[in-house]
């Protein structure tokens, strides 16, 4: 039976380890609805850090490499040193589960310290410990469980919490082990998801991209994306009402009012920067799945974020090229010094545009096209002569990708049109564009 039983946990191993090569982790912080839980329940949640405070130690006590964990995770009481006497403490919400991570964890730090000790290193002995900031819940279904409906978080022996952020974790993906974090008196649970790898594209076909503040993106393609997902009024008179809320300087808390108006700002705050995330990510998957080769310029948005503050926090556009960076197969990047804006495709002429000129204008050869997708196209142009390829400039799926793109909420796309060809079309100069630095 038990040779039996092995088999089966050796071969569920094995198949968890071969589904994983495909998956990537991912890790996501939600936040225990302090204002949604019960005194009763906040209390649990404090005594439970304090037992594993109280189990570290007695472990520590009795020597970390002399314990057994299948005999010291049944244990449920300990001695715990007040003053110098020592009494007696029940561990009634620390379960077997956690307190076997909490030996493990302490063998590993032996284990670690050990390995620095052959090397040379002085180490000392491992102390006892204050408080404990972290329990970790090792199996997702059994030591906790998430409801998105219901926004909880189920802890095994303590009951239900109120969450905020559950809606950061995608809807088709194997939640794992989590981490329940105290940090200054709040409670987060650090949860690890594993997610499906997006496959890498393989078309040799090349987009450019010109990222903006008025249009916040602009493909080659002549696509041009704006989105703003505006901070609610409501937001702002939460403001006003945290901004007149009393100020305690020597506890440097805010009264009781101020803490609860608070709380509800940063909720708001989060759930805008998940609407903000999801409209990268959306658009970024839909270029990396399109595209292998995405061209792009490293602009300095920090510096536009002091010049436009508010537009640019709206939208979060260096969000959406640190996705892109992340997803595409091959990303092409454009040195932030390099003029882009104000170059003609056709004959390499370069003038200068002013942040109201949105068209460019070329005087030399006469060819007409807005100025972003013209900055795009110079984009795509540079890169692509940086690394010396020849790629399919893809115009024929502009259709699919501009429906796509309206497809999202929040999301405004268009197509600029507005492109005239030069007045006499020199054939040498449209089939190898050049382009002189700016
Ligand atoms: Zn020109």
């Amino acid at each position: 039976m038990l040779i039996e039983k092995n088999e089966r946990i050796r071969n569920k191993g094995r198949e968890t380890r071969n589904k994983r090569k495909m998956q990537t982790a991912k890790s996501f912080e939600i936040k225990l609805d302090k204002s949604k839980i019960s005194k009763e329940r906040m209390d649990n949640l404090e005594r439970l850090f304090l037992e594993g405070k109280w189990f570290t130690n007695y472990i520590i006590s009795k020597g970390i490499t002399d314990s057994v964990p299948y005999k010291d995770y049944k244990v449920n009481k300990v001695n715990v040193k007040v003053k110098d006497k020592f009494e007696e403490r029940e561990l009634r919400l620390l379960s077997s589960q956690m307190k076997q991570y909490i030996i493990k964890r302490l063998q590993n730090n032996v284990k670690a310290l050990h390995e620095l000790g052959k090397k040379g290193k002085k180490v000392g002995k491992i102390k006892y410990i204050k408080s404990l900031h972290s329990i970790f819940l090792m199996q997702y279904g059994n030591t906790y469980t998430l409801d998105v409906k219901k926004r909880t978080l189920h802890i095994q022996g303590l009951g239900d919490f109120k969450v905020i952020g559950l809606e950061q974790i995608p809807n088709a993906c194997d939640i794992t082990t989590a981490n329940l974090i105290e940090r200054n008196g709040d409670y987060f649970l650090h949860v690890t998801v594993y997610l499906p790898k997006e496959e890498k594209v393989h078309n040799r076909k090349v987009i450019g991209i010109d990222l903006g503040v008025k249009d916040q993106i602009t493909f080659s393609n002549g696509i041009k994306v704006k989105y703003n997902v505006e901070m609610p009024k409501r937001v702002r008179k939460l403001y006003k009402v945290f901004s007149r809320s009393q100020y305690n300087k020597e506890t440097k808390e805010h009264s009781k009012r101020g803490q609860k108006v608070l709380v509800k700002i940063k909720k708001e705050f989060a759930h805008e920067n998940n609407q903000k995330k999801d409209i990268n990510n959306k658009i970024a998957h839909y270029v990396a799945a399109n595209y292998e080769f995405v061209a792009y310029q490293n602009d300095q948005i920090k510096e536009w974020q002091r010049l436009f503050g508010r537009r640019i926090y709206q939208t979060s556009i260096g969000g959406f090229r640190d996705t892109l960076k992340r997803k595409v197969s091959t990303p092409l990047e454009v040195g932030r010094f390099t003029k882009t804006t104000g170059i003609c495709m056709y004959c390499g002429y370069s003038l200068h545009l002013n942040l109201s000129d949105r068209m460019f204008k070329c005087p030399s050869c006469g060819h007409m096209q807005d100025r972003d997708v013209s900055a795009a196209k110079a984009v795509e142009g540079l890169s692509l002569r940086n690394v010396g390829e020849t790629l399919v400039d893809d115009n024929a799926s502009t259709s699919n990708m501009l429906e796509y793109l309206k497809s999202i909420p929040h999301v405004k796309a268009s197509i600029s049109n507005e492109a005239r060809s030069p007045k006499q079309m020199d054939v040498a100069h449209i089939e190898a564009p050049s382009v002189r630095a700016g």
